[in-house]
């Protein structure tokens, strides 16, 4: 790990109250190296020999509950995890973003730029949370081929 981020992820922790412990800079640190969301499953692989899954299932809990990271459900209903924008903050999540799930790599991203258009729902219908999945062939897909 580079000392600068490691700085970035320990002010990350701290500001939102949490104790630096090794698990939780190793999770940021996969987390913010990635192009695309982080599916479970790659996340248990990777720190499979470091973190135990009721450790990790915590840390996840904990990052999401504070406005760190969103979770997407994929097409196969699979959790991928991503890093939130500056907006988010503890219980407020501001993710009303496009996600893109590739049917080749199976991959999720986060389409930042490309904002869900707001809805308006009545009937007595109030809107909590907005998910919008996109799916077709990512760029590095594209560009295999
Ligand atoms: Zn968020
Ligand atoms: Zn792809
Ligand atoms: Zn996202």
């Amino acid at each position: 790990m580079n000392d600068i981020k490691t700085q970035q992820y320990e002010s990350l922790l701290v500001k939102n109250g949490l104790k630096r412990t090794g698990a939780r800079l190793q999770v940021l640190d996969i987390l913010s190296h990635r192009n695309s969301a982080t599916s479970q499953p790659y996340l248990e692989h990777v720190v499979g020999k470091d973190i135990d899954r009721v450790t990790l299932y915590r840390i996840l809990k904990t990052f999401e509950e504070k406005g760190i990271i969103h979770r997407v459900l994929d097409k196969q209903g699979t959790a991928n995890y991503a890093i939130c924008s500056n907006s988010c903050t503890e219980h407020h999540h501001h993710d009303e973003h496009v996600h893109f799930n590739c049917n080749n790599c199976l991959r999720v991203y986060c389409l930042d730029d490309v904002k869900i258009p707001p809805l308006k729902i009545g009937g007595g219908f109030k809107i909590e949370d907005m998910n919008l999945i996109v799916s077709g062939i990512c760029k590095e897909c594209n560009q295999a081929n």
